[in-house]
C-alpha cells in the first residue's frame, strides 16, 4: 500500500499501487477537501513513496532521541527527531509549525496535543518531561491519563497514546550510562 498528500489540504489517501501499472495515471478525490488531482505512476514515484517506509528508529540517538510512531489504520510508522525544548507533539496540518508532527488521519489526536521537555542536566544526560496540551481525549502515559497539571519524567521505551495512536520515546544514549 501506498500513500499519496493532498496537494490542497495535506490529508493523506492510501492506496494500493499493485493494481496499477507503471506509467498509469491515477485520479484521486480527496475525501477531506474533496479536490480532485493526479498522479502519474513512474518508478521514480514508487521508490520515492517507498522510501520512508523503514525509518531507521535510533537515528538520533546521539542528539535528543525521537519519538516513534507505531503503524496502525491511520498512519504508517514515523520516527521523529526531538529538539532541545518543548516538542509539541501532535497530527499534522497544513500551516501548524510544530516540532513533532505526525501524519495521520486520526481524528482523537489534536494538532497540539502534548509537550515533551527535553534538556540535559549538569552531568550532560538528557531528561524528558511530559505534559498533556489540554487534549481533547488526554494523553496516556502506559495507559494512564496525565492530569492537567502532572509533569512527568519519562525514560527510553515509554509508551505514550495520543488518541487512537500509540508512540514510543526512544531516548537519547546518556553519556555515563
Ligand atoms: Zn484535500
Amino acid at each position: 500500500m501506498k500513500r499519496v498528500r493532498c496537494p490542497k489540504c495535506d490529508h493523506y489517501i492510501i492506496f494500493d499501487e499493485k493494481k496499477y501499472t507503471e506509467g498509469q495515471s491515477l485520479i484521486f478525490v480527496c475525501d477531506e477537501c474533496k479536490k480532485q488531482f493526479s498522479i502519474r505512476i513512474g518508478k521514480s514515484k514508487l521508490n520515492e513513496l517507498q522510501k520512508n517506509e523503514n525509518p531507521d528508529e535510533q537515528e538520533n540517538k546521539d542528539n535528543f532521541g525521537s519519538i516513534v510512531v507505531i503503524e496502525n489504520a491511520f498512519a504508517y510508522k514515523q520516527v521523529l527527531p526531538l529538539k532541545e525544548g518543548d516538542n509539541i507533539i501532535g497530527r499534522r496540518s497544513k500551516g501548524m509549525d510544530i516540532e513533532v508532527p505526525i501524519e495521520t488521519n486520526d481524528r482523537n489526536m489534536d494538532r497540539r496535543h502534548c509537550v515533551l521537555n527535553v534538556k540535559r542536566d549538569k552531568q550532560g544526560n538528557v531528561i524528558y518531561t511530559l505534559r498533556d496540551n489540554n487534549s481533547l481525549c488526554g494523553t496516556f502515559l502506559m495507559n494512564e491519563l496525565l492530569g492537567d497539571h502532572d509533569r512527568v519524567r519519562i525514560e527510553d521505551g515509554a509508551i505514550l497514546t495520543l488518541g487512537a495512536t500509540t508512540v514510543i520515546l526512544r531516548a537519547a544514549e546518556n553519556k555515563d550510562a
